[in-house]
């Protein structure tokens, strides 16, 4: 990894000198300004300088001019400083890295960093409110929903608290008029600044100990390492890693600890304050703009010292970090698919090394990149392998759909259907599981074989009978479900096929209708907070039958789900994408882990047309690491990651002959080495998404080749129409 040289920190510049300063927009360099009379400014300073015919906001890029080239009469002036600690010279260097590495424009990574743009503003003295050192009991619902709000210690305005508590901002004054909030004024203080981090008062196991020993040393001692942190699900991983960060925190340093953002819950929340005393500065998509401003303040000035976030909080210009830990690392929504294509879990590695200090991986299922990097020593090994005070693994059988099928128009097979009496019967609760959202993914007319399509892209709609509707799932279209079919005009024609979690829950409420069902999925349950209230309603047994997507697969521990029943195991493995045995592993031995967390033990079902595959023997074994060695084996053969490196050009136009067009030529100028292969141009799985046709080329390289300086070589000799987006993803996750 080469460290920029381009930072010369420190260095104030003279008035009438010029200064290069990087702005948060698609360009791929810094642009000199000149610097004015009584405003010095030294690199990694934020100031505000003209662009085009507005302003903006920027960062001093570098100090030493460079491009003296340019006539000072054309350069424009800084227009103002702002009084506020710079961008650390890491962050720089990251921002930088980051670019290079994803061939992305560096303005478009600064602008990941610069996520809250009104907290450099001096702050406004809008008064906010907290709770009050006595808080009030026996309120009003609604009223105690301000109060549940605030627990979380981080002053708000009465907007934010009137939009989050579903009430009106008058509520919110009048409470602090009776005494029932107190009012503070001025700038809000910066979350989680003051943490409990004595030693732990639980009573780790003996291998908790090891592990949380080994992370505390290395936490220590300020130099950059790369620990993989496995253990079963319900292992402790948590609470030991929780103390590196203390022992991090000791250390004076800031530490960040990235999740998927579903996980991002009130239960990961209050096991985080049980142990540091305060909930920790949270980043997500979610977070209102007040609060992003004061959390993107106290990490700048390094006040707020720890951040739980998704991943753009790897972004945040931390003033000091010194710890990172990435939680479920296989995850696959650790990858951005939308504008800088950067994998959050691979960039945490680069800030880590960039910054000299020690990062974590945790999982229960760990990618194969990791566990490789494991084996061949760029990682340290640490490991759970049993579950915390004596809890057992679930029971795996697997059901041979070819020998028990369901009854027609059903899903669920006959020793599920008994399994789902049995724990009902028990009074404990069940799980069941499918990747699925809607009532239907396809719906077809029965007089004339109509199906319902996107009109914007290459897919069926999907029936949601909760809203009756048709949707896209790729392009949000959606439109009414009709009476008449719309090519034959028969009524009442239309016949659903294949399963939803929506139709799940139909057949279960007839299979068991005394029992109280429930179901899980994106469509439904929209954000953290929701995600938590769910969570809350399933510990406190209002529900019998869960019925979830992916979304339950994520770090929950309920201690009376003891059935777990997978309803099509097959489902993530259609489709050659080359990570799906991986990822159909992981998702379904995190489902499994759902069952029997506590004292109860637990029973797993996983229906299969294919019991013969690796993934389904590897799951009914619980044999993680024999299935990852195939997979490495095949992967190895095929030269495939992480024993190869792969970019995808992504090419898209609602032209599609056009496309075409540049496909060709594109592919005639590809530069043509040993060890480089191109493929493609191929229509891509999603050969039409949004209205627009699209096209995959796939390059593939031997692992120490620099696949960007290949990209760099062959697409600067070619000029896209404008028409036409081409985008470049390196080390691509999904194939569609
Ligand atoms: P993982 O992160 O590996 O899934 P957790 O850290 O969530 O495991 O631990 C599972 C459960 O066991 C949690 O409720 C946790 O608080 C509890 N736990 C873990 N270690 C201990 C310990 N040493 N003493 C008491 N409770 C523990
Ligand atoms: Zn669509």
């Amino acid at each position: 990894m080469s460290q920029s040289s381009l930072f010369n920190a420190g260095e104030t510049l003279e008035p009438g000198s010029r200064a290069q300063v990087l702005v948060p927009y698609p360009l791929s360099r810094a642009y000199d300004y000149l610097v004015p009379q009584n405003m010095p400014v030294a690199a990694g300073d934020y100031v505000r300088v003209p662009l085009g015919k507005r302003d903006t906001i920027g960062v001093v890029w570098t100090t030493d001019a460079a491009d003296a080239k340019v006539d000072p009469a054309k350069l424009k002036s800084v227009l103002q400083k702002f009084t506020f600690d710079p961008m650390p010279q890491v962050h720089r260097q990251f921002i930088e890295w980051v670019a290079r590495y994803t061939m992305s424009d560096v303005g478009s990574v600064l602008k990941m960093s610069l996520s809250a743009p009104e907290a450099l503003q001096p702050p406004k003295s809008v008064p906010v409110f907290t709770l009050t050192e006595n808080i009030p009991v026996k309120l009003p619902a609604s009223r105690q929903k301000i109060i549940d709000l605030l627990k979380d210690g981080i002053p708000r305005r009465a907007v934010d608290i009137a939009r989050a508590a579903g009430c009106s901002a008058a509520v919110v004054r009048s409470m602090a008029a009776v005494g029932q909030l107190q009012t503070l004024a001025g700038a809000p203080p910066a979350p989680c600044e003051m943490l409990d981090i004595a030693e732990n008062r639980l009573s780790f196991s003996p291998d908790q100990k090891n592990a949380a020993d080994a992370l505390q040393k290395l936490a220590a001692a300020n130099q950059y390492a790369a620990v993989l942190l496995d253990g079963v699900t319900g292992s402790g991983k948590t609470e030991v890693y929780f103390e590196a960060i203390a022992e991090a925190l000791r250390n004076g340093k800031q530490a960040l600890i990235l999740l998927p953002e579903i996980s991002l819950s009130a239960q990961f929340l209050e096991r985080f304050e049980r142990r540091f005393g305060v909930q920790p500065a949270l980043w997500h998509s979610e977070v209102p703009t007040a609060q992003r401003r004061v959390t993107w303040t106290g990490v700048a000035e390094g006040k707020t010292r720890v951040v739980v976030g998704a991943r753009s909080a790897l972004f945040l210009p931390f003033a000091d970090l010194g710890l990172i830990v990435v939680d479920e690392e296989h995850d696959a929504s650790y990858k951005q698919e939308e504008g800088v294509l950067y994998n959050a879990r691979d960039m945490a590695i680069v800030r880590a090394r960039l910054g000299s200090f020690p990062i974590v991986l945790v999982s229960a299922t760990p990618s194969l990149e990791t566990m490789v990097n494991v084996q061949q020593g760029k990682y340290t090994y640490l490991n759970l392998p049993s579950r915390h005070a004596g809890a057992r693994m679930p029971d795996i059988n697997v059901i041979n759909l070819k020998v028990t099928p369901p009854e027609r128009q059903k899903f669920i097979a006959p020793p599920l259907q008994k399994a789902l009496h049995e724990v009902f019967e028990a009074k404990e609760q069940s799980l069941l599981f499918l990747n699925r959202r809607g009532y239907a993914p396809l719906t077809l007319c029965r007089t004339c074989g109509h199906r319902f399509q996107c009109p914007s892209c290459a897919a069926w709609l999907v029936e949601h009978k909760r809203h009756s509707r048709l949707q896209c799932h790729h392009c949000g279209f959606a439109q009414a479900v009709p009476r008449n079919c719309p090519s034959c005009q028969a009524e009442d024609s239309f016949a659903a096929c294949g399963p939803g979690v929506e139709r799940i829950q139909e057949e279960v409420q007839l299979l068991i209708p005394e029992a109280r069902t429930f179901i899980l999925a994106s469509d439904v349950i929209t954000s953290p907070g929701m995600i938590s209230a769910a969570v809350h309603d399933i510990e406190d047994h209002k529900y019998d039958i869960i019925i979830g997507t992916q979304i339950i697969a994520k770090g929950h521990h309920f201690p009376s789900l003891t059935l777990v029943g997978v309803i099509d195991a097959d489902l993530g493995l259609a489709g050659g994408d080359l990570r799906a045995g991986e990822r159909t592993f992981q998702l379904l031995h995190q489902v499994s882990g759902r069952a029997g967390r506590a004292e109860k033990p637990g029973r797993v079902f996983i229906q299969t047309y294919m019991p013969e595959q690796t993934v389904i023997k590897a799951l009914a074994k619980n044999d993680r690491d024999e299935f990852l060695a195939v997979e490495a084996r095949e992967r190895e053969k095929a030269l495939m990651p992480p024993f190869g490196r792969l970019a995808a050009l992504i090419l898209s136009d609602p032209d599609e002959n056009k496309l075409d067009v540049f496909c060709r030529t594109l592919a005639q100028k590809a530069p043509r080495y040993d060890d480089i292969r191109v493929l493609g141009p191929a229509p891509a799985p999603m050969g039409f998404l949004r209205g627009k046709h699209r096209r995959r080329f796939l390059v593939k390289a031997g692992k120490n080749l620099p696949i960007q300086k290949y990209l760099a070589e062959w697409l600067g000799n070619v000029k896209a129409p404008s028409s036409l987006q081409l985008k470049v993803d390196i080390d691509p996750q999904s194939f569609f």
